[in-house]
């Protein structure tokens, strides 16, 4: 049985930028994914309301906003948790007891790579989904390679190049940028800017 290809965009996306999406559809292209989740991670009940951040229900509604366009993407609010924090390992996992139907491809960027050792489970992770790996922070494409190739041994299972340029962005800078009032226009989807000004988000200096 050829199994359905479903990917999963994680994160926390504070706020959801063109980065995000940008390797989403790169991935639905490249990996002929049925449909990319975007599944924004719950945070722990004491880094909810943080000054400078949006809430949980704010996330959630960026995301909804940033991909409304979009005919295959999709908001997963699984790992929303009013009580608390969900790991990748068990949602993964989880969802392959649902779905026996599908294989599942999580989508992160190189940096997450370098600390994936660091993540909760990463073996169980590993098993449960192929990663899909993007170029971030300027990052040596031999040290890039390199670094798929020593995951791919060490956890003997699929680690796969996504092929997008090195895309210079991150929610923390445009967080600081929203913050010292400068315009983030192309960096965010419109709607979700417009949202930000409603919610007045990110406009208070972060803890
Ligand atoms: P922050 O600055 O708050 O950490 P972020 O921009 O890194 O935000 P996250 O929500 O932390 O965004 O990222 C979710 C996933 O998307 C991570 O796996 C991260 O590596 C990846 N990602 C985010 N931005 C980019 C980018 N510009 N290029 C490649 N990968 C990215
Ligand atoms: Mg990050």
């Amino acid at each position: 049985m050829t199994k359905r290809r479903i990917g999963i965009m994680g994160g926390t996306f504070d706020p959801i930028h063109i980065g995000h999406l940008i390797l989403g559809e790169a991935a639905h292209r490249q990996f002929q994914l049925e449909t990319v989740y975007f599944m924004p991670s719950g945070n722990p009940p004491h880094k909810r309301n943080r000054a400078g951040r949006a809430s949980d229900e704010q996330r959630v509604e960026m995301v909804r906003r940033a991909i409304a366009s979009n005919p295959h993407f999709k908001l997963s609010e699984r790992e929303m948790h009013p009580d608390g924090y969900s790991f990748t390992y068990r949602t993964l996992e989880a969802l392959n007891a649902e779905y026996p139907d599908c294989s599942w491809y999580f989508i992160i960027g190189a940096d997450s790579l370098f600390d994936f050792d660091t993540w909760r489970e990463p073996a169980r992770i590993a098993a449960a989904c192929s990663l899909v790996v993007a170029t971030r922070n300027q990052t040596d494409p031999v040290r890039f390679d390199a670094e798929i190739a020593a995951k791919r041994a060490a956890y003997n299972s699929e680690f796969l190049k996504l092929d997008t340029p090195n895309l210079d962005i991150s929610s923390r800078h445009l967080r600081e940028m929203i913050q010292k009032g400068e315009s983030v226009k192309y960096y965010l989807q419109d709607s979700v800017i417009d949202y930000i000004q409603q919610e007045h988000i990110y406009y208070e200096k972060a803890e």
